[in-house]
């Protein structure tokens, strides 16, 4: 079943490859174990695409893999393992080393046992926590490749690199199903689906994203199992969600999604932004969401970063603008009217989804610069385009502008105010008076 695809077959071309990847593979080899790189890397190496990060799989436990790095941190509950960083500051990059993991069951653990590398004490305590509807809960045992392959989800996703021999490690015929474009679950697909039903939308992710066929087996059991889904915790669906929209191709995602009929009930953030049947709505409100993805797609096939607060910011602005037109014609001022609207926005669609404050912060500051741009008398304008994040809050009025729910005249005047000199700048302001 293994097989080693040399060169002349797979084609990598190893100046796609990460050097610090490569270095960390070396470092487990010299240290006298077995490392690849694995998963998504070797995938879209063999697309011929520069994957956007690497992972590497070893049979070093956590604990080794550690003690063979300078700066190397174990991470992980669920799902234990290190992360080796390299650099300082904005430039660090981290490479995720994870340890060949056994297949569920205990037979496959004794087996483990058997393998030097792994002792009996890491062994001890350590096993599938699995819960009622048979998703692994916890799942840090040890095993050899063989079994680590069979545990991945697509067989494209499943491949091993060694950038030593520039030898593909295959078990699953991901090679043939990369040629061929499709994506295929390894195994039964209604177990995998039930064992961890994100992989139901890694499916979606993978189809949008590589432009990939879903194997008839693969998609069959799709519809059925998208109820399981209730049971994954909001923050790892909305962690998913954000990936699934930073693909480069977000609204081949939407449709995908659509098609599968998860675009509804399973991420509170598309349900304020679709209509009952998934579409987008009619109007501006639609249009704004389109131009906004279509913006986003565009930077992330040039390789520019998107920021997922500007993203969510568009997603969850026609419910946050409902609500805050609702307020002010109650009579509330315009700025706490905002504000109010804001609260109760997150409190329907993102809850107290932990880790996220920075994200909140960040889509607020967006929101409530956007009643500020409406004055363009007063030192306040002078203020407003200091603002460390002006340039977001503008690009926010801009995409509004071009969707037709603001006077584009508006955009314009901010747009020359910030360009403009001194001068440019009393007259505009003398202007708007
Ligand atoms: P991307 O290019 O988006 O990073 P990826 O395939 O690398 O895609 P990751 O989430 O980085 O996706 O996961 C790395 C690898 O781990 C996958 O290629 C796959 O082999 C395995 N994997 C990740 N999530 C799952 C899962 N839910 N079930 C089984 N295997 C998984
Ligand atoms: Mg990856």
């Amino acid at each position: 079943k293994r097989m080693e695809v040399p060169v002349a077959e797979h084609g990598i071309d190893p100046k796609l490859l990460d050097e610090r990847a490569v270095r960390v593979v070396q470092t487990l080899t010299d240290g006298g174990f077995e490392a690849y790189i694995v998963g998504g890397a070797v995938r879209d190496l063999l697309l011929g695409m520069r994957p956007k990060d690497f992972d590497v799989a070893t049979n070093a436990t956590p604990e080794q893999v550690k003690g063979l790095f300078r700066r190397a941190f174990i991470i992980g509950r669920r799902f234990r393992i290190v992360h080796v960083v390299y650099g300082r500051g904005r430039e660090h990059e981290v490479i995720e080393v994870s340890t060949f993991r056994a297949l569920l069951g205990s037979e496959s653990a004794e087996q483990v046992s058997g393998n030097e590398k792994t002792s009996k004490a890491e062994l001890a305590g350590k096993s599938h926590v699995v819960d009622a509807e048979g998703r692994v809960l916890r799942d840090n045992v040890w095993g050899p490749q063989i079994e680590d392959a069979a545990r991945r989800d697509y067989t494209v996703n499943a491949m091993y690199y060694d950038p030593q021999r520039q030898l593909v490690v295959d078990y699953h015929g991901g090679l043939a199903d990369a040629k061929k474009r499709v994506l295929r679950i390894i195994g039964d697909p209604d177990t995998r689906y039930r064992e961890d039903p994100v992989r139901i939308i890694r499916a979606v992710r993978f189809a949008a994203k590589l432009g990939f066929e879903v194997e008839p087996k693969t998609r069959a059991p799709i519809k059925a199992c998208v109820p399981l889904l209730a049971n994954v915790p909001a923050s790892r669906l909305f962690d998913e969600m954000i990936k699934l929209l930073q693909t480069g191709h977000s609204l081949a995602s939407l449709e995908q999604l659509k098609k599968y009929g998860l675009a509804r009930g399973v991420f509170p953030i598309l349900d304020a932004m679709l209509t009952s049947t998934g579409d987008l709505h009619e109007g501006a409100a639609g249009q704004f969401v389109r131009l906004a993805f279509e913006d986003t797609d565009r930077r992330v096939l040039e390789g520019r970063g998107v920021s997922p607060s500007f993203m969510l910011a568009c997603m969850l602005w026609r419910e946050v603008l409902d609500r805050w037109t609702k307020l002010r014609e109650s009579g509330e001022p315009a700025v706490p009217a905002l504000s109010q609207a804001i609260d109760a926005v997150f409190e329907a669609r993102i809850g107290d989804i932990s880790g996220r404050g920075k994200l909140a912060t960040d889509m607020r500051e967006i929101w409530m610069m956007q009643p500020r741009f409406e004055r363009r008398t007063g030192s306040g304008v002078y203020t407003l385009v200091e603002q460390p994040r002006y340039r977001a809050g503008f690009d926010f009025l801009r995409l509004r502008a071009d969707a037709g729910e603001i006077d584009a005249a508006l955009a314009d005047w901010w747009e020359d105010f910030a360009l403009g000199s001194e001068d440019d700048r009393a007259a505009l302001v003398e202007e708007a008076r």
